[in-house]
């Protein structure tokens, strides 16, 4: 889409998510087949089917936001940087949208890091720039660590938000475009 073609009723908001998944999205999610916008599409179109909440389907959308809105490039980790791009996706999002969308952002790659402690198979199943990420993120959880991640009110969220993320990286899915997302980011905006 260009944006002569954004939908008449845009907000300043949805204006600004469509630039950011139209214009600066048309990379390569790191070192997979799919670039950032399918990836988003695709995990989103996952936690729809899913039956989750409106809160987590646009949480899963935007969840790599952080990838798009700093300067360090798509593919930091392969320069052997962790961008921390879940907390700046968090804090942005914040900004907008109530603690059930910004929380699972922030916990999104903690979660990969629990998984990988506690899930036989799971580290496996991994694409091999999750597992090059993962060593720039700490690696698996500690047994402390894991306790102190079940404590936190979005740890379940943030867990099917990572497996969401994990299987969204298929480059012959079929997704809505981004727009269809739009009705929800709506309903999902803090109000006042
Ligand atoms: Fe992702």
């Amino acid at each position: 889409m260009t944006l002569d073609a954004v939908p008449p009723n845009t907000t300043p908001l949805t204006g600004q998510l469509l630039e950011i998944y139209t214009l600066r999205a048309t990379r390569r999610y790191g070192l997979s087949a799919v670039n950032q916008l399918q990836h988003a599409l695709q995990a989103a179109t996952l936690a729809q089917r899913a039956g989750e909440t409106p809160a987590m389907v646009i949480a899963t959308l935007l969840h790599d936001i952080g990838h798009m809105i700093h300067g360090l490039g798509e593919n930091p980790a392969a320069e052997g940087v962790d961008d921390r791009h879940e907390v700046a996706g968090a804090d942005w999002l914040a900004q907008h949208f109530g603690a059930a969308v910004s929380e699972p952002v922030r916990l999104h790659v903690p979660a990969k890091r629990y998984l990988v402690a506690t899930e036989p198979g799971y580290a496996q199943a991994l694409s091999s720039d999750s597992v090059r990420s993962l060593a720039l993120q700490g690696g698996p959880m500690s047994p402390a660590e894991i306790a102190d991640f079940d404590r936190l009110p979005f740890a379940d969220d943030a867990r099917r938000l990572r497996r969401f993320d994990e299987a969204a990286k298929d480059p012959a899915a079929i997704t809505p475009a981004f727009d269809h997302f739009l009705p929800l980011v709506q309903a999902c905006l803090r109000r006042g």
